[in-house]
């Protein structure tokens, strides 16, 4: 890490993993605990939020069944995509593109940004439930690979 540059992030993303929110890479809320700007009170963030521009498509990370599609309270249009050792959740979209019960492979748009549910600013908000640990996980372990690299 270098010091007296501008705070921006750029996630190296390892080979053979897919970002779920291609051509947006700005991480506007990490995977933390956060006031919750609307609600007003400190919750889990249960996932990452990715800042975009209108119209913008979200495509599944890995192969897998579509097990939700539709409004959840608090986080709008929503799909989750599950395969054998997670489930995939995005959340605000504007559109969807898959239907319940369907097979995506990687790459598959699932769906599009705008503003939807509880939302200040149009993102994704991308979560991944460890089916094993029964927990959210940080999705950038999953998203930054192995190795784990950042690069300021
Ligand atoms: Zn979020």
């Amino acid at each position: 890490m270098q010091f007296g540059r501008p705070e921006i992030v750029i996630f190296r993303r390892a080979e053979n993993v897919i970002w779920p929110f291609p051509g947006c890479y700005r991480i506007s809320s990490p995977f933390d605990p956060r006031f919750h700007p609307i609600l007003r009170k400190w919750k889990d963030h249960e996932g990452i939020d990715i800042a975009a521009p209108a119209g913008k498509i979200v495509v599944s990370i890995s192969s897998g069944i579509v097990t939700h599609t539709g409004w959840i309270d608090g986080y709008g249009k929503t799909v989750i995509v599950k395969d054998n050792r997670h489930r995939y959740l995005f959340a605000h979209l504007s559109s969807i593109a898959v239907d319940e019960g369907e097979s995506v492979s990687p790459n598959k748009n699932v769906g599009k940004i705008d503003i939807t549910g509880r939302t200040n600013g149009p993102h994704l908000h991308f979560g991944i439930y460890d089916l094993c640990r029964e927990s959210w996980i940080d999705p950038m372990l999953i998203l930054q690979g192995k190795r784990g690299e950042v690069r300021f």
